[in-house]
């Protein structure tokens, strides 16, 4: 698929690397988990290949609530549209708890995604920039 190859957005966003060069790591692991809960101070702090500083201005990490808040809504809507389809009949207090536990299950890889996503609207792709 040609959107999935290095010097597209959605390289850097499904496989962790820098918006700049692609080569680098955003997150210091691939696991959301354990970035999300066991490395916060290590993650997401500068490229280790082009030094790209990734958070671009002091609070510039506020901006990924939005795209964490739209993929929360993509979440509860999927979950709101099963539960409706497989369980035309469930109440609707058990429909709200399932909303709620998938929104706490996705939260990590939410979190991980929503700041790559953030960052790859402002940084563009430099091939082979290496200062
Ligand atoms: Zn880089």
């Amino acid at each position: 698929m040609r959107s999935l190859r290095k010097g597209s957005k959605l390289y850097s966003i499904l496989f962790n690397k820098c918006p700049k060069c692609h080569i680098g790591r955003f997150w210091s692991t691939n696991n959301p988990f354990r970035n999300m809960f066991f490395s916060p101070k290590n993650s997401c702090k500068k490229c280790e290949n082009c030094s790209l500083a990734y958070e671009l201005e002091t609070g510039f990490w506020y901006g990924c609530m939005y795209v964490s808040y739209a993929i929360s809504v993509a979440v509860m809507l999927l979950c709101w549209i099963l539960t409706n389809f497989f369980y035309p009949l469930m109440n609707i207090f058990n429909e709200i708890l399932i909303i709620v536990i998938a929104i706490l299950l996705v939260s990590p890889l939410n979190y991980h995604l929503s700041r790559l996503i953030w960052i790859n609207f402002f940084i563009k792709y430099i091939p082979n920039d290496t200062n």
